[in-house]
C-alpha cells in the first residue's frame, strides 16, 4: 500500500487517539487481579482501527500478548514485533499449520479432535485448548475431563493454555448474569481438577471486555479484551453500564467536496430520493459504503457533525460518495472537514449511534471499516 504523508487526510480517514489507547489500557489493568495480563484482540484489523498503528502503541504500554482470528493476522502481529503469546482464536487449516510454525503462534484447538489434527502435523505447534462452558460455540465440552486431560496429553503438541468464551458477559439482566457465572464457576471447576490431576502449570483466560468490566476477580492468567480497549462498548446501554472512564480511540472523518444549492422540489441522489421541501443546501462528502458507511444510514437515518452542527445524510449513501443535507449551517464550504464519529466543538457521534441506527452494534461496524481509509494518529 502506499503510505506517505502526502496522502494522509486527503479524503476520508481514521484518526487514532494515542492518550485515549493509553488511557484503555491503564482502566483495564487497574481492575486486573495480580499475575493476570492483557492479551487484548486485535483481531479484524484491530477492530477496524489498524493493526499497523494499535499493535505496535500496545507494545510501548508493556502489552505482550495478544488474540487474532486468523493464523494471517497472527503472522502480521508478530511480524509487527509482538513477542509474547500471539493466540489464534479461530480454526486454521491443516495447509496454514507451517505458517502458525513459522511465525511461533499459538493455536486453538476446539477439541480433542483438532487437538489430534494439530499434534498429527508432527510440528510441535503451541496450542490453547477452547473449552466449551456453555456459550456452544468453539470448545471441547468442559464436562468431558476425559477428553480434555486427554487432548492437553497429547504427544507432539505445546499444549500450555486453557480458555473459555462468555456469551452474555455484556448483559445486566440477572438470567444473564447467573448464566456468565455459572460458566466461570464451571470453568473454575475444571481448572481445579485439572491442577489435582497434575495439569496445573496451564495458562487459563475467560474475559473479553464484558468480563472484565463485570467479573474481574475471574481473571486468571489473561485478559481478552477486545472492544473495550478502544474505548468503546457494544451498545450505548453497554457504555452506560460498564464503560465508566474508557475514551474511544477512533474517530472517522472525511472531506466535502463540493457545496450546491437544490431548489424546493428538485431531486438528489441514485433514484432522487432526497427531495428538497424547500430551498436547501447539499454538500457531497467523499465517503461511501465501500468504506464502511453502512447504506442503510440513507435517506436521514444517520446524521454526521460539520462545524460542529449535525447535518442529516441525504439520498441514498453511494459507493464512495454521500450528499448531506447541510442547508442552514453557515460556513459548510468544498475541503471542509466532516466528522461522521468522534467530537466536532461541542457534540460528538459516538460509534455506537451509527452502529445502532444501522441495526447492529459497534463492533461490527468499526471492524468493516475498509482499508481505503487512511489511519493516521491524531
Ligand atoms: C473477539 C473475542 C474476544 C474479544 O471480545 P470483546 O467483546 O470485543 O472484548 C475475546 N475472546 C474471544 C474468543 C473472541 O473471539
Amino acid at each position: 500500500m502506499i503510505q506517505d504523508k502526502l496522502f494522509r487526510r486527503g479524503r476520508a480517514w481514521i484518526e487514532l487517539d494515542r492518550g485515549a489507547l493509553e488511557n484503555n489500557v491503564s482502566v483495564l489493568r487497574a481492575r486486573l487481579p495480580d499475575g493476570c495480563a492483557l492479551m487484548p484482540a486485535v483481531k479484524a484489523n484491530a477492530y477496524g482501527h489498524g493493526a499497523e498503528l494499535i499493535v505496535p502503541e500496545l507494545l510501548r504500554l508493556g502489552v505482550h500478548d495478544f488474540c487474532v482470528a486468523t493464523a494471517q493476522e497472527g503472522a502480521e502481529v508478530r511480524s509487527l514485533g509482538a513477542d509474547g503469546t500471539v493466540l489464534v482464536l479461530g480454526w486454521t487449516a491443516p495447509e496454514q499449520y507451517a505458517l502458525l510454525r513459522e511465525f511461533d503462534l499459538t493455536q486453538t484447538a476446539a477439541d480433542l479432535d483438532g487437538a489430534r489434527a494439530l499434534a498429527a502435523a508432527g510440528l510441535n505447534l503451541r496450542v490453547h485448548l477452547a473449552v466449551d462452558t456453555g456459550m456452544h460455540r468453539l470448545g471441547e465440552d468442559c464436562g468431558s475431563f476425559e477428553r480434555i486431560a486427554g487432548a492437553l496429553r497429547l504427544k507432539g503438541l505445546q499444549i500450555d493454555g486453557i480458555f473459555t468464551h462468555l456469551c452474555c458477559a455484556d448483559s445486566a439482566a440477572p438470567e444473564d448474569a447467573d448464566f456468565t457465572r455459572e460458566q466461570l464457576n464451571r470453568f473454575g471447576r475444571l481448572s481445579a481438577s485439572l491442577r489435582s490431576a497434575g495439569l496445573g502449570h496451564l495458562k487459563t483466560h475467560a474475559l473479553n471486555s464484558g468480563g472484565i468490566l463485570a467479573y474481574p476477580e475471574y481473571g486468571g492468567d489473561f485478559v481478552r479484551p477486545g472492544i473495550a480497549l478502544y474505548g468503546v462498548m457494544s451498545s450505548a446501554r453497554d457504555t452506560l453500564r460498564l464503560g465508566s472512564g474508557l475514551h474511544p480511540v477512533l474517530s472517522l472523518r472525511a472531506k466535502i467536496a463540493q457545496v450546491r444549492a437544490v431548489h424546493a422540489g428538485e431531486g438528489a441522489g441514485y433514484g432522487l430520493d432526497f427531495r428538497a421541501v424547500r430551498e436547501s443546501r447539499l454538500a457531497v462528502l467523499t465517503i461511501g459504503y465501500a468504506d464502511g458507511l453502512p447504506r442503510c444510514l440513507s435517506n436521514g437515518a444517520g446524521r454526521v457533525l460539520i462545524n460542529g452542527r449535525f447535518a442529516p445524510i441525504a439520498g441514498r449513501i453511494c459507493m464512495d460518495q454521500t450528499l448531506l443535507d447541510v442547508t442552514g449551517i453557515p460556513g459548510v464550504q468544498a475541503g471542509g472537514t466532516v466528522t461522521l464519529i468522534g467530537r466536532d466543538g461541542e457534540n460528538e457521534i459516538n460509534a455506537c449511534e451509527p452502529a445502532e441506527l444501522s441495526g447492529s452494534i459497534s463492533n461490527e461496524l468499526l471492524s468493516r471499516l475498509s482499508a481505503r481509509l487512511e489511519r493516521v494518529w491524531s
